[in-house]
């Protein structure tokens, strides 16, 4: 079956064709490590996440790549101002190289509560920083580059369709050019490398054929994906906020030093809003997946609510809409354990209802729709063995790991079932002393708690 994806480049659906046999290359920008990831960003993985899913469906060998970005990422994208960083660093106290640790551990950790596939490669950009010199020359040897007092920027009007992703009005930018742009020649120049400030010492910077400093933002992801995936590939993703400048810089790049626009397909995910407002990092005014896990969500219902609305339009988040997803993801799990109990294993795949659940997610990744075909075969009258074969196939894109989840029997009290739940909060949010105290509380109330690989499994203590 064909698998159509929206492109933004193209601004149309098309047909999905590997560039090679071997691998489908799917490039994601990952996050800016000064601070916690929102479920906004999160949304962004999530739906990166179906799409990797969906291409292994179809029977695609992805080879995924997530960058971290640790450095260079400037508070304005008009590359002025601090690094977020070394920002990041004046707010907490801790060193840049500290936080941009403990905020990629803690995105880890969000991304496998919400049981998304770890990429092939997770790259950070300080790691990476003589590829991205590298990159920098082969531009600056084919002629797009000019230097200024502060670093190397790229010159964007030596490229006629410089913002195409983005259908970029550049006239009207030139000509609206009242923001200050320094000693950048056009509004749309960005820098390649900035050199470190004389008045102040920056903890992270690298000697480099221009002088000591910093790579700007959008080179690592130029360098990175021609490192892992070549230069030409299959699929790059990012938010929405990304076309304009971060997506069309990268572009640049590729199409100065190779001669590529990177990727064959260009996708974006829509933005979660709050109160009709985008959320963002940088305003504060923003909620962590773990702030749902206190409030006694279980993560799966977020993946469950964003599959609600469709990549491409933008969802508003509120605590009613995720208290039903998370009914709806407990009304689903007693059905799978129901089917479990009273079904064979050996239950065959409906082929009707699998036909019309691949063409939803392969018609652009319709989840709201292949989500609805998942509750219809439920009702259906498919044998209880039948039905956990195809939910238990519907979930490998679904991702609601429901085969793991063994809900408990309804023998065990419910005081005891609640503390189940806390503890499973606790380890999903990596609080292990809070999961060793619940389990000893559960002792002392005489059941035995056990996380097999089946799930979770509550008995009575022997
Ligand atoms: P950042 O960590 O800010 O570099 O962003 C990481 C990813 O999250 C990028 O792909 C952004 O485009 C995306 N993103 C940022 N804000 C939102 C939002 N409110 N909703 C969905 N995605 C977002
Ligand atoms: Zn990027």
């Amino acid at each position: 079956m064909d698998i159509f994806l929206y492109d933004n480049w193209e601004r149309q659906l098309r047909p999905f064709s590997p560039i090679r046999q071997e691998w489908v290359g799917l490039y994601c920008c990952g996050p800016t490590v000064y601070d916690y990831a929102h479920i906004g960003n999160l949304r962004t993985y999530l739906f990166e996440d179906l799409l990797r899913r969906t291409l292994e469906l179809n029977g695609h060998q992805v080879r995924h790549v997530i960058n971290i970005t640790d450095v260079g990422h400037l508070v304005s994208d008009a590359d002025e101002g601090e690094d977020k960083m070394e920002a990041g660093s004046r707010r907490t106290g801790e060193s840049a190289w500290d936080i941009a640790e403990k905020y990629t551990l803690a995105f880890k950790q969000d991304f496998d509560s919400l049981n998304m596939l770890k990429p092939q490669i997770w790259c950070k950009a300080t790691e990476h920083i003589a590829e991205q010199i590298a990159f920098i020359a082969c531009i600056e040897s084919k002629g797009f580059t000019y230097i200024t007092s502060d670093g190397v920027y790229f010159d964007t009007s030596k490229q006629d369709d410089y913002g195409y992703l983005a259908r970029l009005n550049r006239e009207g930018i030139e000509a609206g050019k009242r923001v200050e742009i320094g000693e950048k020649l056009h509004p749309t120049d960005f820098a390649l490398w900035k050199l470190s400030p004389e008045d102040s010492q920056r903890q992270m910077e690298w000697d480099s054929p221009w002088g000591r400093g910093f790579p700007g933002w959008h080179i690592e992801c130029s360098a990175m994906s021609a490192k892992y995936l070549e230069p030409w590939f299959d699929i790059h993703c990012g938010g929405e906020d990304h076309m304009a400048i971060h997506h069309s810089n990268e572009i640049a790049q590729n199409q100065a030093c190779h001669g590529t626009r990177l990727a064959n397909f260009w996708m974006h995910g829509y933005f979660l809003q709050i109160d009709a407002g985008k959320m963002s990092k940088s305003s504060g005014d923003f909620l962590r997946l773990q702030t749902l896990i206190e409030q006694g969500f279980d993560p799966l219902a977020y993946r469950l609510l964003c599959m609600s609305a469709h990549y491409r339009s933008q969802l508003t988040f509120s605590w009613d809409a995720l208290k039903s997803a998370q009914t709806a993801l407990a009304r689903l799990r007693e059905t799978y354990l129901r089917l479990k109990d009273s079904g064979m294993d050996d239950g065959v795949i409906s082929e009707e209802f699998s036909d019309k659940f691949l063409s939803e997610v392969n018609q652009d990744l319709n989840l709201p729709k292949a989500v609805a075909v998942m509750w219809e075969m439920l009702k259906s009258e498919l044998s209880d063995a039948g039905k956990k074969a195809t939910l238990d196939y519907f979930d490998r894109v679904l991702g609601l790991n429901l085969a793991q989840w063994v809900a408990i029997k309804s023998d065990i009290p419910e005081e005891i079932l609640q503390l189940v739940e806390q503890r499973r909060l606790s380890r999903a949010s990596k609080d292990w002393a809070g999961s060793d105290r619940l389990r000893n509380e559960i002792k002392a109330l005489g059941y035995e708690v056990e996380d097999t690989a089946d799930g979770i499994k509550v008995k009575p203590a022997a």
